[in-house]
C-alpha cells in the first residue's frame, strides 16, 4: 500500500473535483480543507460538498 500526503488519492474527491457546484451557478468544486477534514468545497460559495475522514491515503494538506 503506498501512502500519498495529500488528498488526490481518494475516488470520491478526485470524482467531484472540477464538477460545478450544486448550490450556486457559477462555482466548481476543488479540493480543500474542511474542519480538519480533506474535502471538496466550491471555489465561489465554498459549501462543501463532499468531506472524508483522514486516513491512509487520504489527508489533509
Ligand atoms: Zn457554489
Amino acid at each position: 500500500m503506498q501512502l500519498t500526503d495529500d488528498a488526490v488519492g481518494h475516488p470520491v474527491l478526485a470524482v467531484l473535483e472540477g464538477t460545478p457546484c450544486q448550490f450556486c451557478a457559477d462555482g466548481r468544486l476543488t479540493r480543500a480543507c474542511y474542519k480538519g477534514n480533506a474535502a471538496v468545497v466550491c471555489d465561489d460559495c465554498e459549501t462543501p460538498t463532499a468531506q472524508v475522514w483522514k486516513g491512509p491515503g487520504v489527508a489533509c494538506i
